[in-house]
């Protein structure tokens, strides 16, 4: 079954969870910004489903109050949310049953060729059960797209599970998988820098680039999430999918096309060529971290046992990963990898450490040369700095200094930054697969992520603890400082 062609004509999505926190707090505001956009055509349906008895009135009332928690003031037009909730329905459905779901086939037309998507914003155990009676109650028609979010399992057999259970009713090319990471602006820029320009590919290499970091830092704490988080750590919950994917944009060839499948089968050379990590070097290569109290976000805070109830925990809130891409391209060019709870601040970024000149020119009292750094915020303040060593402007003695060339996107373009999430769900729509995962990346992912989790297991590597408000435990420090380098920006 094969969707028809990208078209913006009317369509029908359908939001499974259309209660839940995802689709209150990201998912209907963004339909909302596309609709202000001009992107959702009229007769266009957008259908809540969950388990409580709703009518639609008061689906809209509540979709309402969510834009207005979720959306900045200046960004809300109270005549855009009426004409937005126009758009709106609900069917009550439990989805581990079978009532319910001919009151939700009949709130949909018949013809085959309008697109349909079925957002899952659910948790995994259930995509198995929508999935099967989206089939069996006739809902899946050609023109249907299926989104699936993380966690696309917790391992590489739980992901198989779920990627068969899907598979068994929607053909690859109509499941969607959703890493919101893709959607961020910068990381599609990461694309248009490298190949839209001539200036970085030439040096996009182990002959150029010294080292790539990738940190992803939070500065929340497990909280709400705690009992899902326990299950999960930051392992399988930001480096097999988010970090990954960011790793893959920075280290694969040039696709032939800005197409999905040609981009897609270029990250997955790079998470196959990943240097597997095993029990001989986990703990070398690896460290995991769990927060203990400390001061956090402007005061005083708990830790990891505290904020989820639990005597005793093996889960880390922070792991740090030295990666090795064994290809021509990236030999000896380590990726040093690492996210955490309770970080001093929050932010997503990558950066390209490029090499020390060869040779210096200047005298010794003209200062240190540092090594070009292409920084790539990812978020907040998306946006890239070319970090280059300059002559401090003066009439005095040479003095060198390293500045960066700020390309704060959001300041030079004047534009409203759409969150990843308006551009995902449409996108959906539209049929384009380019910014969401594979089944085999998913896979592949899981493939390079298992041993690391099953040598932490066999060789009774512990989290080692660490003070929030710090970044991490030490042996994160000592990871890259053996090297010879250090984490930007400290
Ligand atoms: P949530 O707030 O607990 O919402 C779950 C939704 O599913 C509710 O609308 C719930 O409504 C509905 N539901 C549960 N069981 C159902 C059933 N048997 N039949 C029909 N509806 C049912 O969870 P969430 O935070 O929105 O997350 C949903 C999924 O997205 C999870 O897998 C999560 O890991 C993933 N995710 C969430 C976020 C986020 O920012 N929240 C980000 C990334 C991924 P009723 O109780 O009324 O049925």
């Amino acid at each position: 079954m094969t969707p028809p062609a990208k078209s913006a004509s009317p369509f029908d999505y359908v939001v499974f969870g259309g209660t839940g926190d995802l689709a209150r707090r990201k998912l209907l505001p963004a339909l909302y910004h596309r609709c202000c956009d001009g992107q959702i055509a009229e007769g266009s349906r957008i259908i809540g489903v969950s388990r409580r008895k709703l009518s639609s009135e008061a689906y809209r009332t509540m979709t309402r109050e969510a834009l207005r928690d979720f959306i900045p003031v200046a960004e809300y037009d109270q005549d855009a949310a009426d004409r937005f909730v126009k758009m709106l329905s609900y069917v009550a459905v439990d989805v581990s049953g079978d009532s319910g779901w001919d009151k939700l086939k009949k709130m949909l037309p018949s013809d085959d060729g309008r697109t349909r998507a079925f957002y899952l914003a659910v948790g995994p155990g259930l995509f198995g059960e929508i999935c099967g009676r989206l089939g069996r109650h006739g809902l899946a028609t050609p023109a249907t797209r299926v989104v699936i979010e993380k966690p696309l399992g917790r391992d590489l057999k739980s992901a198989n599970e779920v990627n068969a259970t899907v598979g068994a009713v929607f053909s690859e090319d109509q499941v969607f998988r959703i890493d919101h990471y893709l959607g961020k602006e910068t990381v599609q820029n990461l694309m248009v820098l490298r190949f839209g320009n001539v200036l970085y590919e030439p040096l996009w290499n182990s002959s150029r680039i010294d080292h790539v970091q990738i940190t992803v830092a939070e500065t929340l704490g497990a909280e709400s999430r705690g009992s899902y988080y326990d299950s999960s750590g930051a392992l399988r919950d930001m480096v097999q999918n988010h970090m990954l994917q960011l790793l893959c944009l920075v280290a694969m060839e040039p696709p032939d096309s800005y197409d999905a499948n040609a981009i897609r089968d270029e990250k997955l050379k790079v998470l196959n060529a990943l240097r597997p990590i095993g029990e001989d070097d986990v703990e070398t290569l690896t460290v995991r971290g769990q927060y203990r109290a400390g001061a956090a976000n402007g005061g005083a805070v708990s830790g990891y046992l505290e904020d989820t109830s639990l005597e005793q925990s093996n889960t880390e809130t922070f792991v740090a990963v030295k990666a090795e891409i064994a290809n021509w391209r990236w030999a000896g060019v380590p990726f040093y990898l690492r996210t955490g709870k309770r970080l001093p601040a929050r932010f997503s970024e990558i950066v390209i450490a490029f090499k020390q000149i060869p040779h210096s020119i200047f005298p010794k009292n003209a200062g240190a040369i540092h090594g070009n750094r292409l920084v790539i915020r990812v978020q907040p303040d998306e946006g890239v700095k070319q970090w280059i060593m300059i002559k401090d402007p003066g009439s005095g003695s040479m003095r060198l200094r390293h500045v960066p060339l700020d390309m704060s996107f959001a300041e030079e373009f004047q534009v409203r930054h759409p969150d990843a999430y308006e551009r995902l769900l449409l996108d959906v729509i539209r049929g384009d697969q380019t910014l969401f995962m594979r089944r085999d990346e998913v896979e592949a992912a899981w493939r390079w992520i298992d041993p690391i989790r099953d040598a932490w297991e066999t060789s009774g590597m512990a989290p080692k603890p660490y003070i929030s408000g710090s970044w991490g435990p030490s042996a994160a420090i000592a990871l890259i400082e053996r090297d010879g380098r250090a984490w930007h920006g400290e």
